[in-house]
C-alpha cells in the first residue's frame, strides 16, 4: 500500500507543501490539518512551515478553508 492510495476513494485529498523539507504530499480532506500540524510540530518546533499547496489554497479558500480554519490570521 502506498501512502497516496490510503485515502478514500470518495474523499477529496489536497497537496501539501513544505518547502523546508522540500516535500509534497496528498492528505485527505478532513486530515488536512491535523497533518499539517503533526507534520510542523515533529519537523518545524510548530512554526508553521508545511502548508496547503499555495495555488490551490487559493481555489479552496473560499470553499473550506473558513470551516478548517486554515487562514485565521
Ligand atoms: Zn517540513
Amino acid at each position: 500500500m502506498t501512502e497516496e492510495e490510503t485515502a478514500d476513494a470518495d474523499e477529496p485529498t489536497v497537496p501539501i507543501v513544505c518547502e523546508a523539507c522540500d516535500t509534497t504530499s496528498r492528505v485527505p480532506l478532513s486530515e488536512l490539518r491535523d497533518s499539517i500540524d503533526t507534520h510542523n510540530d515533529h519537523r518545524h518546533d510548530g512554526d508553521e512551515i508545511a502548508q496547503v499547496d499555495p495555488i490551490l489554497a487559493d481555489a479552496l479558500a473560499d470553499a473550506v478553508a473558513d470551516d478548517l480554519g486554515l487562514f485565521e490570521e
